[in-house]
C-alpha cells in the first residue's frame, strides 16, 4: 500500500510548492504515522499501516536537534523561508505541542529572525485551549477543511473520533478569523465503490459558505500532488482550481492561493 514517510524529525530544507524553502519539522514518530484523521489522500498512508515503533520524539529531542540544524545553515549562509510542522501526521497530537512552539520561537529568532514559522494542522485539535494559543504565536496556522459536509469529511478525510463535527470545526476555525488560514484539497474519485468528491456544486457552495463565516487572511486550495493510498483519487486540472479560486474570491472577497 502506498506510503512515503520522513524518517527524521528535522527534515529539509525542501521546497514546498506553498511555503518557499521550508525546513520541516515532524513532530510523529520517524516510522510510522500518528494521525486523528485518516485521509485518503494522506501520503503518509493509511493509520491501518501503523505508528511504528519509534514513539514520539521527546521535546528535548526536537530542540535539540533544530537548533543543531539552524546552527549549520545559519553558518552556511543557507536560504530558508519557512520552519514548517508537518511530518507523518497531526503534529497538534504531541502532548508537547505548546511547549514545543515556544522552543522553535525562540530557536527561530536566535538564528533566523525573519523566518516564518508554519503549522499545518487538520483542526481537530483546536478546541484544547493550549493548542490554540499555541497556534496563535506562530505566523501561518494552515488549517485544514476539505469540506463542509460532514458527510464528505466522513468519507474523504475520515475522523478518528466519530464526535467530529464539522459545523463545531468551522465555529473553531473561525475563531482565529484573519490570523488563520484555511487548507482545503480538491480531488474526486472513488472508495470503496463510493463516490469521494468535493468539486460538486453543493460541495463548492457549501465551501464558500464556511470561508465566509471563518473570513481567514487566505484560503489555499491544492490537489493531489503524488501517489495516494486511495489511487482513484484525481489530480483536478489547474484551469479548474483556478476556475473555483475565482468564484471563492467572487463571492467572499478572500485571496486564493492555488497549487496545482
Ligand atoms: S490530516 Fe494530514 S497527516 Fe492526517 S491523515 Fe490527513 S493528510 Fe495524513
Amino acid at each position: 500500500m502506498q506510503r512515503v514517510l520522513f524518517h527524521q524529525t528535522i527534515f529539509g530544507p525542501i521546497h514546498s510548492r506553498r511555503l518557499g524553502a521550508s525546513l520541516g519539522v515532524n513532530l510523529s514518530p520517524t516510522d510510522g504515522k500518528v494521525c486523528s484523521f485518516d485521509c485518503l489522500y494522506c501520503e503518509a498512508g493509511y493509520n491501518a499501516q501503523g505508528p511504528g515503533t519509534s514513539g514520539l520524539p521527546s521535546r528535548e529531542t526536537v530542540a535539540s536537534q533544530l537548533e543543531e540544524k539552524l546552527r549549520t545553515m545559519s553558518a552556511e549562509g543557507a536560504a530558508l523561508d519557512v520552519i514548517t510542522f508537518s511530518g507523518n501526521g497531526e503534529p497538534t497530537m504531541h502532548p508537547d505541542f505548546a511547549g514545543i512552539i515556544d522552543d522553535t520561537i525562540a530557536l527561530r529568532d536566535k538564528y533566523y529572525p525573519e523566518v516564518k514559522i508554519s503549522v499545518l494542522t487538520n483542526s481537530t485539535r483546536l478546541y484544547k485551549d493550549d493548542v490554540a494559543k499555541a497556534l496563535r504565536r506562530v505566523d501561518n496556522n494552515i488549517m485544514k477543511l476539505d469540506s463542509a459536509n460532514g458527510h464528505t469529511v466522513a468519507l474523504l478525510d475520515r475522523p478518528v473520533d466519530k464526535r467530529y463535527r464539522v459545523d463545531d470545526i468551522i465555529e473553531q476555525i473561525a475563531g482565529f478569523g484573519r490570523e488563520g488560514i484555511v487548507q482545503t484539497m480538491i480531488t474526486r474519485g472513488v472508495h470503496n465503490g463510493i463516490a469521494v468528491d468535493n468539486t460538486t456544486e453543493e460541495e463548492i457552495a457549501g465551501l464558500i459558505a464556511a470561508y465566509k463565516k471563518i473570513m481567514p487572511r487566505e484560503v489555499m486550495i491544492y490537489t493531489i500532488d503524488r501517489k495516494t493510498p486511495e489511487q482513484s483519487l484525481q489530480r483536478v486540472s489547474l484551469d479548474e482550481l483556478k476556475s473555483i479560486a475565482d468564484r471563492i474570491t467572487r463571492e467572499t472577497g478572500l485571496t486564493v492561493q492555488v497549487s496545482g
